[in-house]
């Protein structure tokens, strides 16, 4: 994610991210998801601060794709935000993770799996073919 989104999210409330110890938190790595992605994110902290959580009982975990998808682990919480962030992870399968466009779906450019629309998985299976032309045969 490009850093002055990713600077914005955790602007929203820093108190809940560790971003400095590896072992208790991935949130060094910061927010392992494409551009696309951030306002689904976004509505989850927004949500979070809605309800009021501190850092005494919400922690933002990891925030990664997995599979396609989005995965945003937390301590804390309550139910009721269980329930939005299983939305927004659902809704993160038909939301392009590089431009937030829809209708996206997954794809393998690579071995690994992306949710991209028509428009960036072209572009991403153009990428990788330029990439495979400059290896020369032996
Ligand atoms: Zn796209």
């Amino acid at each position: 994610m490009k850093p002055e989104l990713e600077e914005a999210l955790f602007a929203i409330q820093p108190a809940w991210f560790d971003r400095e110890d590896g072992m208790r938190s991935s949130m060094n790595f910061g927010f392992a998801v494409g551009d696309g992605w951030a306002p689904l994110v976004e509505r989850l902290l927004m949500a979070a601060k809605e309800r009021g959580f501190t850092r005494e009982n919400f922690e933002v975990i990891q925030v990664k794709q997995k599979f396609g998808g989005l995965r945003f682990y937390v301590r804390g919480g309550d139910e009721a935000f269980g329930n939005l962030v299983r939305e927004a992870e659902r809704e993160s399968y038909t939301t392009c993770e590089t431009c937030g466009g829809q209708p996206a779906s997954l794809v393998r450019p690579r071995n690994w799996s992306r949710t991209l629309c028509a428009g960036c998985a072209a572009t991403a299976v153009a990428a990788v073919a330029a990439q495979k032309a400059t290896i020369k045969p032996r």
